[in-house]
């Protein structure tokens, strides 16, 4: 699209940021929940903000959109996408189907430096959570499941991992019922200890109960007129 703008030369370009500093920094705003579904994403104004040209602008915004990140609106331009609840019962469904997989190769080429960095992120996450700080705590624990993804060694599956992190964090922003939680507090130390001791069945079993406690803490009914009036009025 603007590969031409990314090999311009000059010390301008060198000083403006790269498309993958303004895609980190607006994924790691969706990601703390700092940016919100349905935000539009103007395109002149995060030119502005970022002190770059329109057209890199656009770049992000297309390499969001193919994640499914950004939903690209004819005439009305770009918006954080508000995944429906099909499409997150869908992402739970994917996750569901890689992360038993992703935990398998990473018990098959675990080393002792990959259960240390496993354990340093559980850690910081821990920290976070001390520290009351809200935002640090849904970031690290999504980049824990990518952390994993990535250990294990498959580009494709971490490739994936991420924009499936990302799209739970929609989910979890959009579809959160009052008392949902991200993750569990302890439940990735529990997966990092069954990795550890390269115990493939329990680390599988953990991570698809800690997907399914994800999943329920969210109100993804079907909006159908079918309200769950017994959990409403009996709670
Ligand atoms: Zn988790």
């Amino acid at each position: 699209m603007s590969g031409n703008e990314r090999k311009a030369p000059g010390s301008r370009a060198e000083r403006e940021k790269s498309v993958d500093e303004i895609y980190e920094r607006i994924y790691v705003a969706i990601l703390e929940h700092r940016l919100h579904p349905g935000t539009k994403l103007g395109e002149e104004r995060l030119a502005d903000i970022f002190g770059v040209s329109r057209a890199r602008v656009r770049e992000v915004l297309a390499r969001l959109a193919h994640e499914q990140i950004v939903e690209l609106v004819p005439q009305r331009g770009a918006y954080v996408a508000k995944p429906t609840i099909e499409q997150a019962r869908d992402v739970f469904e994917a996750r569901r189907l890689i992360e038993p997989a992703v935990l398998r190769r990473l018990v098959d080429t675990l080393t002792p430096e990959k259960v240390t960095r496993l354990r340093q992120h559980v850690e910081l996450e821990a920290d976070a959570r001390r520290r009351g700080d809200k935002r640090a705590v849904i970031r690290m624990s999504g980049e824990f499941h990518t952390l994993a993804a990535e250990l294990a060694g498959n580009s494709s599956l971490a490739r994936t991992m991420r924009e499936l992190c990302m799209l739970t964090c929609l989910i979890i922003f959009l579809y959160d019922a009052p008392t949902a939680q991200s993750c569990r507090d302890d439940e990735h130390q529990m997966i990092i200890d069954a990795v550890a001791k390269r115990d493939r069945g329990r680390a599988e079993k953990l991570m698809l109960e800690h997907l399914d406690h994800i999943e329920s803490s969210l109100s993804l009914d079907d909006g159908n007129g079918e309200a769950d009036l017994e959990a409403i009025f009996r709670a």
